[in-house]
């Protein structure tokens, strides 16, 4: 059987560790708390001491943890899984991260003789769970078809943006226009409690209206409840994307008076109210009200 490594079991890494499972693969599995690890284990995983036991003649790494510097640890730090990979491994990079941080990592892996792509996803942990995340993909093509059967157990949607690090790019992106959307939901919705607006009829307009995305129609209604249960995607995690995307943007953009700058000071604040709570309940920081629908 092929072995896979997987290492970061937080809220998307447990479903995709199991989706390899699923798939047939020998599994070896790491996570900074072993708990998280627990149901794998009973799924017949097997538990490395370390992300280099993992990686030990695996012929993919994968990793899913929170951010640059968790990122660095499991594959650079003491005992990193770089440290036991042989040369021709796949390192399969599915955190967000920075942009730096990701042309750095796949620069050093491709030094030590690993295939390296930048993997970053869409998909809430349900669509982590069944293999239907979209895979955002930065690679070389000869390593992305290289990477193709330890990619297919998540997802069937694959984009491909180009080199290493455009995966990410587009992912940040992507999490900055969602950090500015949620941020002006939370303000359109507080004004219209303060101005004493029908909140039911007020929320059938946002959801039929030309304001309404995706994002719009699945945080709206919650957020006007005040109903922040079950979060899958927490008020820390959005700052730290709406800051790398930022400071991305910053280069790239410099002299621009960035609205992106006001949504990562709108989530600094929501990070320092409650950070691993439902990013939805930055609507707590701007409203007088505790929600009308
Ligand atoms: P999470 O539940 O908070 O899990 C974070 C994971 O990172 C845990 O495994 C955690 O280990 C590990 N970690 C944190 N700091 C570490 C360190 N210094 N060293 C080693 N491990 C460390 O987060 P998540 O929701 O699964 O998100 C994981 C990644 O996916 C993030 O980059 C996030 O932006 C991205 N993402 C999330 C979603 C979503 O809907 N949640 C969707 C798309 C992408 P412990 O368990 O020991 O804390």
């Amino acid at each position: 059987m092929t072995k896979v490594a997987f290492i970061g079991l937080g809220r998307m890494g447990r479903g995709m560790a199991g989706r390899y499972l699923e798939a047939g693969f020998e599994l070896a599995v790491w996570n900074r708390s072993k708990s998280k690890a627990e149901d794998l284990i009973a799924r017949g995983a097997r538990w490395a001491s370390s992300p280099a036991d993992a990686a030990d003649a695996a012929a993919a790494v994968v990793t899913m943890v929170a951010d640059d510097e968790a990122s660095r640890a499991v594959w650079l730090g003491k005992d990193g899984a770089v440290s036991s990979a042989s040369t021709g491994t796949i390192a399969i990079e599915c955190s967000t991260v920075s942009y730096d941080h990701a042309l750095a990592l796949a620069a050093e892996l491709r030094h030590r003789g690993l295939i390296c792509i930048d993997c970053p996803v869409t998909g809430l942990p349900d669509a982590a769970a069944s293999g239907k995340l979209t895979l955002l993909v930065g690679a070389e093509p000869a390593d992305l078809e290289r990477a193709r059967p330890f990619l297919a157990p998540l997802s069937t949607t694959i984009r491909h943006f180009g080199a290493v690090g455009t995966g990410t790019v587009y992912k940040l992106i992507n999490n900055l226009m969602g950090a500015i959307q949620i941020a002006g939901i939370a303000e359109g919705l507080a004004i219209a409690e303060q101005a004493g607006l029908d909140m039911k009829l007020v929320l059938e307009a946002i959801e039929t209206g030309v304001a309404a995305s995706p994002q719009v129609i699945r945080h709206s209604r919650r957020m006007a409840a005040r109903d922040f249960a079950g979060a899958s995607f927490t008020a820390a995690l959005r700052h730290k994307d709406a800051a790398y995307a930022v400071a991305l943007a910053e280069r790239l953009l410099s002299g621009v008076p960035l609205m992106g700058r006001a949504a990562v000071e709108a989530y600094a604040r929501a990070k320092a109210y409650a950070p691993d709570e439902d990013e939805g309940k930055i609507i707590e920081m701007v409203s007088r009200s505790k929600g009308a629908a």
